[in-house]
């Protein structure tokens, strides 16, 4: 039987040269893609060691190093499901994560140490190793005496191999379980359509412990035996040093934005850029037609979410077209449909589903969950709202629970937020639904004012009165707030939920 354990894919397209780079760091280290094998390989038989089984969870909250990146590969190496965890998470986050979980190693950073422990004793973990944020610690001198040669565990395509805790705002907090084959197939077709080809050379900016730097950046990377400019964190100054150095950089919006936001940040930047890639959270379409202007290149836009990586892309060759994440990948099917189930005609907002070989297996021991969120001819319904144009390229257009319903009428949020942010002086928008006696909810706009921008000062009254007779007077804001910022996750996702509950009570107390 064929072995399709995914870290074999990857492998095997490692390049002959093994001295070839596969990890630069900012202090001027390589991490050859000789010594990810050889260091994976001492890890895998640690794991083997301390007994752990294949299908066991390895869970670890560490900083972003290559040492991060190498306990990865060596998990699923040796058949083991790998559990990322954002080093944000406090005490009772990770006690949750670690009982539902049950992860038969727990790897932690050294100052956090006594919680993990405190952790790990509740849930039943066995063992407790530490990785540093210097790539240092208990991790790796434990696995220092295991041999460098491995034979990569044998897994079936639909045996698991990650699992990710969806970002939940509502509830208990999912773990969507990610098979070989779902990475696999998702990796396979991205690297192809996105034309990875030898002599990229990645920018990796974006964190570990989530979906988009984990698996979309890194194995496009190292299916192509690419080089990847490994940088614990994003920082806008510092990408300007790389850019000319590299031909492929992916980040979220808020990459953009500050990208955008360095006065000296030129063509001149991006004379070997090859490809620029956003996602996660919506462009901001002023970044897109700015970011052309600035540097010729224009944004790859695509979608997709932890439960199966990608789904639509905007394409290589052909148009990129800005505020849409552009078709189907080969490898997803994808239909919007009404609330009946009936698929929408061209521009008819409806419900995004999704079926194909990356999308996931179902949520961890919520088989409840799983039932409810795919369809009997398994489709996985999305969340989120879309539409495709007349030429089948896709927008999203939010998540269903951001929807407004103001006296029985649908308001999509990002109508109106595209209207706010074309007026002169925003930057960029946020609509809500409050809680309204009247209107069940009424819509509410929070909004950032353009640093530095001058002219006629924004008011509550400018902005509504700027949106009256633009749209139907039921989609008006009833409030505007003006900030200085909109709250976001470490993906550059604006925090809805945050604003509704700030807002909420400001207003009910009003
Ligand atoms: P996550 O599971 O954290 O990756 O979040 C996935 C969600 O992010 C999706 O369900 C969408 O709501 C949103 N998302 C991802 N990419 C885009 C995009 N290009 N435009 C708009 N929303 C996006």
């Amino acid at each position: 039987m064929a072995n399709e354990n995914l870290y074999r894919v990857l492998a095997s397209r490692f390049p002959k040269h093994l001295a070839s780079p596969c990890m630069i760091l900012a202090d001027g280290r390589v991490w050859t893609y000789g010594d990810v094998q050889r260091a994976s390989a001492r890890m895998a038989n640690l794991m083997l060691a301390l007994g752990l089984q294949k299908g066991d969870r390895v869970a670890a909250q560490v900083e972003k190093t290559p040492e991060a990146m190498v306990l990865y590969l060596a998990a699923i190496r040796a058949g083991m499901v790998f559990l990322p965890l954002n080093p944000a998470y406090q005490r009772q986050e990770v006690e949750y994560f670690l009982c539902d979980a049950t992860p038969g190693l727990f790897v932690c950073r050294p100052q956090a140490r006594p919680l993990a422990d405190e952790a790990a004793a509740k849930a039943g973990v066995k063992h407790v190793l530490e990785l540093g944020d210097d790539g240092r610690g208990s991790l790796i001198t434990s696995a220092a005496p295991h041999s460098d040669n491995f034979n990569t565990v044998q897994r079936k395509g639909d045996d698991l191999a990650a699992i990710l805790y969806t970002s939940g705002t509502t509830g208990r907090s999912k773990g969507a379980m990610l098979t070989h084959r779902n990475l696999a197939v998702n990796a396979l077709t991205l690297h192809e359509y996105w034309g990875f080809k030898p002599g990229d050379v990645l920018l990796h900016m974006l964190p570990i412990f989530h979906v988009h730097g984990l698996f979309i950046a890194s194995h496009c990377a190292l299916l192509k035996g690419s080089p990847m400019l490994f940088e614990n964190k994003f920082d806008a100054a510092r990408a300007l040093q790389l850019l000319p150095q590299a031909t492929v950089f992916m980040g979220v919006p808020t990459y953009y934005t500050r990208l955008l936001a360095e006065p000296g940040f030129t063509r001149e930047h991006c004379r070997q850029m090859r490809l620029f890639i956003s996602g996660s959270a919506p462009l901001l379409r002023e970044n897109f037609d700015d970011f052309i202007d600035r540097t010729g290149h224009t944004i790859l836009e695509r979608y997709g979410m932890t439960e199966g990586a990608i789904f639509t892309s905007n394409p290589y060759g052909g148009e990129r077209r800005g505020g849409t994440v552009g078709f189907p990948l080969p490898c997803t099917e994808v239909r919007i449909v009404d609330d009946a189930g009936m698929e929408c005609a061209a521009e008819d907002i409806g419900n995004i589903q999704v079926r194909g070989g990356n999308v996931f297996a179902g949520y961890w021991q919520m088989p409840e969950k799983t039932r409810e969120e795919f369809t009997a001819d398994s489709w996985f319904k999305t969340g989120d709202m879309g539409k495709r144009d007349v030429d089948g390229y896709v927008s999203i257009i939010g998540r269903s629970k951001d929807l407004v319903i103001t006296g029985g009428l649908n308001v999509y949020p990002k109508e109106i937020e595209e209207r706010i942010d074309a007026i002169t002086g925003v930057a960029e928008s946020a609509i809500i639904g409050l809680p309204d006696a009247d209107f069940g909810e009424a819509v509410t706009a929070v909004v950032v004012r353009a640093r530095g921008a001058t002219g006629t000062a924004l008011t509550e009254a400018s902005i509504i009165s700027a949106l009256r007779g633009e749209i139907a007077s039921f989609k008006l804001p009833k409030r505007v707030f003006l900030v200085d910022d909109l709250p976001r996750n470490a993906m550059g996702k604006v925090q809805k939920n945050i604003l509704r509950q700030r807002y909420s009570m400001q207003t009910s107390g009003s």
